[in-house]
């Protein structure tokens, strides 16, 4: 994807579509703060399927490059198996689901899954055909599935760009030639702590912080963008000794991830637990902090996104809706599509996403960084091209509120502050 196809997006419609690909929800690790975890699922005879192939014991899990295709064999089958495999056409279905604002329960936990190959690289071209152009791969963790080099390929050729959100434990000096190889562009890595081996154990990953350094090597020698994610937990420690770890571990920049302890999807990167339980008076300290470290390191996470913050726990309104639903999805391990990862059910299965089921409320009802960060970017496109509808009708009053305003100003203000992430994408 060029400049010149994203500008023409953003008249047309605010700008190409982010969708995080959540490729399976098996994940070989064990960090205190998610229920993907490997020691919590809900389902004790699904975990067993782990043994065969040794992804229970931490060690096998980092050493073994053939572990994670051979995980695929111990998987029980995959409702995506049974799915379509011819190409399905999205853009005659019509799903008449829509989320709405009533509770419902909370979505039956999967067994593990894999997302298998073809019923993927068609739900990747539902996708491309309804705008977007940014896939971010993530689990459970991502690059046990073994087709996910082929997914990338598949998006390579469309002309979209792949993310890949990973533990760092299955990045073999093979694995990360297979990425690049397909196509990857930017790297994101998840760390726990300023002390590597907190991270360690709190991953039950023993090795991974060499293997993370090594991969590094790599992604650095073939351009690929190397971004730490960071949960903000109490195992973090000083936050001001941060970048020297990140730079020493091979990043060149950081974006955190806020406390998650409860979802309303079926993403399970929550806890309840203490370690990522805070009073709202901890947590404007902590937003403070991650501000302050801007001084001295890259952190992609935009201000104007952390003062939002700040308003939510404050329980003020926030000066910029989340695009969830419109500009940014979630996609699931069994193709069912949903507008974030905190929604309370599916916009519709991937295959029948026509558009008819886009939303746009202006939801502010959590402050996810991955959706909320994102929306204060895009922000002024999606201003830009409702200027230009506007315009189309001669509403030329409301055409000007919707080009001449604060937000607009902060929102590119945003864009600039991640112009590093901008570069390599
Ligand atoms: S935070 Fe990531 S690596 Fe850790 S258990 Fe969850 S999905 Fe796995
Ligand atoms: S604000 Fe939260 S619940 Fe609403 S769309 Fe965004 S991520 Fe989803």
């Amino acid at each position: 994807m060029n400049w010149k196809e994203i500008l023409g997006q953003v008249f047309l419609d605010g700008g190409p579509s982010t969708c995080q690909f959540a490729i399976t929800n098996a994940c070989n690790a064990k960090c205190g703060f998610c229920s993907f975890s490997r020691e919590h699922s809900p389902k004790a005879d699904s975990v067993q399927n782990f043994g065969p192939v040794g992804l229970n014991s931490s060690a096998d899990a980092v050493s073994s490059s053939s572990g994670p295709l051979g995980l695929a064999k111990a998987f029980p089958s995959s409702t995506c198996e049974s799915l379509p495999t011819a190409a399905p056409a999205c853009e005659q279905a019509v799903s008449q689901v829509t989320p709405t604002s009533n509770p419902s329960t909370k979505p039956p936990v999967s067994p593990k899954t894999l997302v298998q190959l073809s019923p993927g690289l068609n739900a990747i071209d539902c996708l491309y055909r309804n705008g977007v152009r940014f896939l971010i791969f993530t689990g459970g963790e991502p690059t046990i599935n073994p087709y996910l080099e082929k997914f990338m390929q598949h998006a390579q050729e469309l002309g979209m760009e792949s993310l890949v959100v990973t533990n760092g434990s299955t990045l073999s000096p093979e694995k990360v030639e297979g990425l690049i190889e397909s196509g990857l562009r930017e790297i994101i890595i998840s760390i726990d702590s300023v002390d590597p081996q907190v991270s360690e154990n709190n991953r039950g990953l023993p090795g991974v912080t060499q293997r993370i350094v090594e991969a590094n090597k790599i992604f650095a020698d073939n351009g690929v963008g190397r971004v730490a994610s960071v949960t903000l937990s109490k195992i973090l420690g000083d936050l001001t000794l941060l970048p020297q770890t990140l730079k020493s571990l091979g990043f060149q920049a950081v974006t955190f991830s806020f406390p998650l302890v409860k979802l309303d999807s079926n993403y399970l990167g929550y806890k309840d637990s203490d370690l990522v339980s805070y009073t709202p008076e901890e947590m404007h300290k902590l937003i403070d902090d991650v501000m302050d470290l801007k001084k001295s390191y890259a952190v992609l996470n935009p201000s104007a996104s952390l003062e939002d913050m700040h308003r939510f726990l404050d329980k003020k309104p926030q000066e910029f809706p989340c695009l969830g639903g419109f500009k940014q999805f979630y996609l699931d391990w069994n193709l069912q599509l949903w507008r974030c990862c905190n929604w309370r059910r599916p916009m519709c299965h991937v295959f029948e996403f026509n558009g008819s089921q886009i939303i746009r409320d202006g939801c502010t009802e959590c402050m996810i960084d991955c959706y909320r960060d994102a929306s204060v970017m895009q922000a002024c496109a999606v201003s830009l091209a409702d200027a230009v509808h506007a315009a189309c009708f001669n509403r030329w009053s409301l055409c000007a509120k919707h080009l001449f305003n604060m937000s607009n100003m902060r929102s590119w203000g945003a864009v600039l502050e991640s112009s590093h992430w901008l570069d390599n994408l």
